[in-house]
């Protein structure tokens, strides 16, 4: 059995169901990281520091943010995996309230964080500073795009997985979970006989 599980721009669909193209959604999106010092620790909002947190501004934008965190020390003494600790926002606007470029994802860090910058003149102080203080090289801006509904089809000995199979936009910050459900539904057929 061969599992396609490479992501949105997957290959593997691309050979298999070359009818599931991705459209963009006429969003736009910035996000970027602040490593979690002392300092971002006791500035940033709480409610952020406890999980996914979600803003709704003017102009139809709206920023997430959210922190990863471990314990120094996890119980039982395993090492995580990921030792890094940040936290990351992702803005998200119109296309032509942004006005970037045809291309997105070819505008450089610094600049996508003045173009989000230029739209939260009005926010709370310190969103403002998430903002500001995010690590430039971590700035990525890119179009948000979506999977268009296609016609059930023959699963056969070739099939994909989460994004491959289905491109979720962040927005519902369900892609994740999903995959998971995906893989749990597969577990069944893909056991070794
Ligand atoms: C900015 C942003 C924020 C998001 N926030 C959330 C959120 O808060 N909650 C949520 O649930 N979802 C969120 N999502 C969506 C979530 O990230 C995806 O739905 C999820 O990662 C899909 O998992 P996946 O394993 O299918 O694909 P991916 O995570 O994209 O993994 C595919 C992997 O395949 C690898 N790969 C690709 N091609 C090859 C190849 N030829 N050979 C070997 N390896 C290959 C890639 O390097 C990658 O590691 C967010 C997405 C974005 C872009």
């Amino acid at each position: 059995m061969l599992i396609g599980a490479d992501g949105a721009g997957s290959h593997l669909r691309a050979q298999l169901l070359p009818q599931a193209r991705r459209v963009e959604t006429g969003v736009v999106a910035v996000s970027a990281k602040l490593g979690l010092s002392n300092d971002v620790r006791q500035a940033t909002p709480p409610p952020i520091l406890r999980g996914p947190t979600l803003i709704f501004g003017p102009r139809g934008c709206f920023i997430f943010a959210s922190t990863v965190d471990y314990e120094d020390k996890p119980p039982g003494g395993r090492q995580h995996y990921d030792h890094e600790k940040y936290v990351m926002w992702g803005f998200s606007a119109h296309n032509e309230v942004l006005d970037f470029p045809a291309k997105p994802a070819s505008v450089g860090g610094q600049d996508a964080k003045a173009a989000v910058l230029a739209q939260m003149r009005d926010w709370h102080p310190v969103l403002r500073w998430l903002v500001q203080t995010a690590d430039a090289s971590t700035a990525t801006a890119f179009a948000v795009k979506t999977s268009v509904p296609i016609q059930p089809w023959a699963t056969q000995k070739v099939t994909l997985l989460g994004d491959a199979l289905h491109n979720m936009t962040p927005i519902p910050l369900c892609g994740t979970p999903w995959r998971f459900v995906a893989l749990s539904s597969l577990c069944p057929v893909a056991k070794p006989t």
